[in-house]
């Protein structure tokens, strides 16, 4: 018992003690939420005895849902963590178990980025379609939006048709939006792929249909706890709210402060209202914080003290003093990444790790810049880039493989007939193609059955279908990452990788060995290849190579609920931090919320920079608000900054807060409404113009129609 309730404070005393009903903590950045999740965990299953099967533990990352099964199975001494795991990753477990209920195998795909754009380009040369028609990158994005706003209920059809019905919906699709959602929903069906999207909408259906399958998982998981709450968005709690309606036993853990994910449906009120939509519910609120200096905590405070739609708390230091927070101004964008390597030499110097020290951007294209300098100065990195690192080619090629030893299906086939070189070209292929479609079977089947043709005399295709077969016999005998070192091995693969004289790709494959490795000793009895193919493809590369001793490069969303010692804060500049697409107070105010997660990732020390230099659209780049949004006195400035930069800096910002400000208020008239202006006199309103915060009005004295500011004094016409 000492063990677990040490090391916590009163407040988290009482959360993790309070296991019944519906349990809520509010608390701020670093004031030890995750840390109480993690030990009610273990109070519940060491001190109360509660099985850790029966816990449903969600964590934002895979990276903490990791660390939180290594501290348990050292606290429990057992292999069975129970469900610890994002909410996409439990659903692959509960698909895993129940997807049979809409009629699909267990075998089901779990889609990454890089399988959608394999299935597009299916789709694309099929209809003669060109990037020109859509790129992949915004046919994905039409395809999530599609299947989260403009056609919710599209599983329905994947669910319910048979594949014949779904390809006829493709055939007679006729505009290039629909041809490439229906061809891709027929691609998804036809292999069994789920994407992210389709997880929780199927687990969600499943439960919908079938309420014996929704009262086992509900019996099941006597115990819910969510982590990182504010970010929760509709579907997730929807979900979360089938689960816990049995035991109603829901533990959950947000700060206000911190919601940065609105932009992708997240929505705090879910977190504010929790006390109305649940029945005595019990809350929580923590505000010591133990992860920052008292430095870091002030700037930071002072930060979030800038938004005006937000609860009014403030982080009270426990650590003693450290250096104040740190603001560098450079001239270019290369001057400021050169700042930094200096910093971090001395740092170095002073006997900091290289792995200690982490820099966080608003956006990707900032670690270009970072990357060139950081290989000049022989600074070794690692970017976290949050896109999928088994979205990698030869990572990809290699779990190909896997599948295709035990799924045979056509995607996997397709990536790796060829590779190496077999001789299986595009000719060969498509005599493959043909035959699987007049024979209605997979390219592995159709190889199978014209195995002996003569069109394969002379290629290695025999040779391919004979290695498949021999893994695919004896797979399941075998521990994965045996499997994987000699189908490496016996496939070529490697070799080509090694001929190719590729170090990167092969250190990558390196770093995949040791997490299926890890996978291997980490899911205890779980560790079938199929489980571990269906959990990979979830993973991103936040999830592997933690333990380098390198510079970490991330983004901030990728930072969060994380901590790291020192801390540099880059690319801060108007048009990028805050970036330029913001065009509404409640956005300003989620870019200022990001830059709280940023700062209060620190432990130590916190830096911050930005860069002189144009934006995209050619329009100076200043200093960022949230610079100035600090308190002067709680920032270092290298050099005080020129008095014209910062007279023009203000009168920037100012005037695009007013903008914005203009944009997100009300318009009061509508189309149609008559009006009177001061000056112009009488007139209707046609039109409304957003993005300029104006009206379209057509005065009864002018000829054109005019674009009318917000700010402009208009009346109604009946209203003198
Ligand atoms: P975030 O909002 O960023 O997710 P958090 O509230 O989850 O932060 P934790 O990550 O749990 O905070 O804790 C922050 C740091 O403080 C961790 O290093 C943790 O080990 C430490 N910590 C938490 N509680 C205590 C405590 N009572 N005594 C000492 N250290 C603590
Ligand atoms: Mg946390």
């Amino acid at each position: 018992m000492t063990d677990i309730l040490a090391g916590l404070n009163e407040q988290q005393r009482q959360a993790v003690t309070a296991t019944e009903g519906f349990i809520r903590v509010i608390a701020g950045a670093g004031s030890g939420k995750t840390r109480a999740l993690s030990h009610r965990f273990a109070y519940l299953v060491n001190e109360i005895g509660i099985m850790p099967s029966n816990i449903l533990c969600v964590t934002f990352t895979n990276k903490s849902a990791h660390e939180m099964k290594h501290r348990i199975r050292r606290l429990c001494g057992d292999n069975d963590t129970g469900y610890i795991s994002t909410f996409h990753s439990f659903c692959v477990t509960v698909l895993q178990e129940d997807i049979n209920a809409v009629h699909y195998p267990k075998s089901f795909l779990v889609l990454d980025n890089s399988d959608i754009n394999d299935m597009l380009k299916v789709i694309y040369e099929e209809r003669g379609l060109t990037l020109r028609h859509m790129t992949f990158s915004k046919a994905r994005d039409m395809i999530e939006i599609r299947k989260l706003f403009k056609d919710p209920e599209y599983y329905k059809f994947m669910v319910s048709l048979s594949l014949e019905e779904l390809h006829l919906k493709y055939l007679n699709a006729l505009e290039a939006e629909d041809i490439i959602f229906w061809g891709y929903l027929y691609q998804e069906k036809k292999c069994f792929g789920l994407d992210y999207n389709d997880l929780i909408k199927y687990v969600l259906h499943i439960f919908s249909v079938d309420a014996g399958i929704r009262l086992k998982w509900q019996q099941r998981l006597e115990y819910i706890m969510i982590d990182e709450y504010q970010d929760i968005d509709e579907l997730q709690y929807r979900l979360m709210k089938v689960l816990c309606d049995y035991h109603k036993n829901l533990f959950i853990v947000g700060d206000p402060d911190q919601t940065i994910y609105t932009w992708r449906g997240a929505k705090l009120k879910y977190l504010l209202d929790f006390d109305q939509e649940f029945p005595q519910v019990r809350t929580i609120m923590m505000m010591e914080n133990y992860r920052s200096t008292p430095q870091i905590l002030a700037a930071a405070n002072s930060l979030i003290g800038n938004n005006k739609n937000r609860i009014n708390k403030v982080l009270l230091p426990t650590l003693p003093g450290g250096v104040p927070v740190v603001y560098h101004h450079a001239k270019t964008a290369e001057a400021e990444t050169r700042w930094i390597a200096l910093q971090i030499h001395e740092l170095v110097a002073q006997g900091v790790k290289l792995s200690d020290v982490t820099i966080l951007y608003r956006a990707h294209f900032i670690s270009r810049t970072l990357e060139e300098v950081f290989l000049k100065e022989k600074l070794p990195y690692t970017i976290y880039s949050g896109v999928q690192f088994f979205g990698r080619m030869e990572i990809k090629d290699t779990l190909s493989y896997l599948r295709l030893i035990v799924y045979k299906d056509d995607l996997s086939f397709l990536r790796v007939a060829n590779v190496p070189k077999r001789n299986i070209g595009v000719r060969r292929m498509n005599f493959l193609k043909d035959y699987a479609a007049q024979n209605q079977c997979s390219l592995y089947s159709a190889l199978e059955r014209t195995i002996d043709h003569e069109i394969f005399k002379g290629t290695k295709a025999k040779g391919f279908f004979d290695l498949i077969e021999g893994f695919s016999a004896g797979y399941q005998t075998v521990p994965v990452s045996d499997l994987f070192n000699s189908l490496l091995d016996q496939s070529g693969y490697e070799a080509m990788l090694r001929t190719e004289g590729s170090q990167e790709r092969l250190d990558n494959l390196a770093e995949l060995k040791q997490s299926v490795y890890e996978y291997e000793i980490t899911s205890g009895e779980e560790n079938t290849l199929e489980n571990y193919l269906s959990h990979i493809g979830l993973l991103t590369n936040t999830d592997t190579a933690y333990n380098k001793n390198t510079v970490k490069l991330m983004t901030i969303h990728t930072a969060k609920g994380l901590e790291f010692p020192y801390v540099f804060l880059c690319g801060l500049g108007e048009g990028v931090f805050p970036s330029k697409k913001t065009a509404t107070l409640e956005a300003m105010e989620e870019e200022r919320r990001l830059a709280f997660v940023a700062f209060t990732r620190a432990e130590k020390a916190l830096y911050l920079t930005d860069a002189e230099g144009r934006n995209l659209d050619g329009s100076y780049r200043y200093p960022s608000r949230f610079i100035f949004n600090v308190d002067k006195d709680l920032l270092v400035y290298t050099a005080e900054l020129d008095e014209g930069l910062v007279k023009e800096s203000n009168w920037h910002i100012g005037s695009s807060e007013k903008l914005i400000e203009a944009k997100s208020s009300e318009f009061t008239f509508r189309p149609g409404d008559r009006i009177v202006h001061g000056i112009m006199g009488a007139g209707e309103v046609i039109g409304i113009n957003r993005d300029k915060a104006a009206y379209l009005i057509k005065f009864d004295d002018l000829g054109t129609v005019r674009n009318i500011s917000l700010r402009a004094k208009i009346e109604a016409e009946n209203g003198r």
